[in-house]
């Protein structure tokens, strides 16, 4: 299970206080300050293959998607 999709489960458990408190306390992602899960695509919030240069902070996907729109070139 991803980060981006653990609080989906939120919703099933729904109006069930008990479970709910013991899933968050397990279950939560713990909140990062360094390392790969730190740095989260700020489109989608992917964390693999992430470029932080010229403080773009998007993932190589949403960057192959938007470069042109973002003034890059493909010369060859
Ligand atoms: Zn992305």
């Amino acid at each position: 299970m991803t980060t981006s999709n653990h609080a989906k489960v939120l919703k099933q458990i729904g109006g069930k206080p008990g479970k709910r408190a013991k899933y968050e306390k397990h279950n939560t992602p713990k909140p990062r300050k360094t390392g790969e899960g730190a740095r989260k695509c700020v489109r989608c919030g992917r964390t693999g293959a992430h470029i932080r240069s010229y403080g773009l902070h998007l993932c190589r996907q949403c960057f192959r998607e938007n470069a042109t729109q973002l003034g890059f070139k493909q010369y060859s």
